[in-house]
C-alpha cells in the first residue's frame, strides 16, 4: 500500500473523519471499514484534486465521469458483501477503479468492465500500484455483462441504466446478488436483486445518484 508521504497529517485527520462519518452513516461490516481505512483515495486522482480525496462526495475523474462518493462505495460493498459469498465477482463501471480496489479486498476473484479505454487503463496502473493481483480488466459495454467469466456470485453496477440489462440477471450464480443503481438523472434506486434458483427477488436500498449507464464503446 502507498503511505501519505507528500499529502501531510491534514489528511490523516480528513481520513479519520471520513471513517467516523461512515460509521455515522450506518456502515457496521468491520472489514468493510477497515478496507475503507487502508485504502487510499488520493491516488485514484488528479494532483489538483488530491487534497479533496477525504472528503465524502463524488469527484471529477475526467471524460465526464466521477470516481465514486466513499459512503456509495462502502454501502454497495457491505450490502454485497454480507448477503453471500464473493468468490467471483463482476464490476461494470471501473472508472478509476477505486470501488474496486475495495471489491478486491473482499472478493477471491474480480472481474471489472469499463468503456472508456483510457480509463480502463488508468484502472490498471491505479490497481497494480496497489498491489492488487486479482482483478481481470475488460474494455467494453458492460451492460452485457461478462459471460465467458461467469456465473458470478455478485455483481455490482456503478454506473445508471434506466432498466436492469437483462443479461445481468442470467450471469447470477445460484445465490447471486446484483446491485444497481436505476433510474434517470432525475432520479435513482439503488436495487438489490437476488438469484434463488429460477427464482429473483428485489429490494430497494437508497435513493442514489450515479453516471448514466451508456450503449456501446466510448469513441476516445
Ligand atoms: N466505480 C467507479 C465509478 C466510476 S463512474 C469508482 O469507484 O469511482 C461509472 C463508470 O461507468 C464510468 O467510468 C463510465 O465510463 C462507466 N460506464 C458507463 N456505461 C458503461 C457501460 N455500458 N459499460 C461499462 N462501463 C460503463
Amino acid at each position: 500500500m502507498q503511505n501519505l508521504s507528500g499529502i501531510g497529517m491534514t489528511s490523516q485527520r480528513t481520513r479519520e473523519r471520513l471513517l467516523r462519518r461512515l460509521m455515522d452513516q450506518g456502515i457496521q461490516s468491520i472489514q468493510v471499514l477497515e478496507i475503507m481505512r487502508s485504502t487510499p483515495r488520493h491516488i485514484f486522482l488528479d494532483e489538483a484534486l488530491a487534497h479533496r480525496a477525504y472528503e465524502d462526495v463524488a469527484l471529477p475523474i475526467g471524460h465526464n465521469q466521477t470516481i465514486s462518493q466513499p459512503y456509495m462505495v462502502a454501502r454497495m460493498s457491505e450490502a454485497i458483501a454480507k448477503t453471500g459469498t464473493m468468490t467471483r465477482v463482476l464490476e461494470i463501471g471501473t472508472g478509476c477503479g477505486y470501488q474496486t480496489a475495495v471489491i478486491a479486498q473482499l472478493a477471491k476473484k474480480v472481474f471489472t468492465v469499463e468503456r472508456i479505454k483510457a480509463l480502463s487503463e488508468r484502472a490498471k496502473k491505479n490497481l497494480r500500484a496497489l498491489g492488487l493481483r486479482n482483478i481481470e480488466f475488460r474494455h467494453d459495454d458492460g451492460s452485457l455483462g461478462w459471460a465467458d467469466r461467469g456465473p458470478f456470485d455478485a455483481i455490482i453496477t456503478t454506473a445508471a441504466p434506466r432498466q436492469v440489462p437483462l443479461e445481468l440477471p442470467s450471469q447470477l450464480a445460484d445465490g447471486g446478488r446484483l446491485i444497481i443503481p436505476i433510474g434517470s438523472d432525475d432520479y435513482q434506486e439503488l436495487k438489490l436483486i437476488r438469484r434463488e434458483g429460477s427464482q429473483f427477488t428485489e429490494q430497494i436500498l437508497d435513493k442514489v445518484r450515479f453516471v448514466p449507464l451508456l450503449a456501446g464503446l466510448a469513441q476516445s
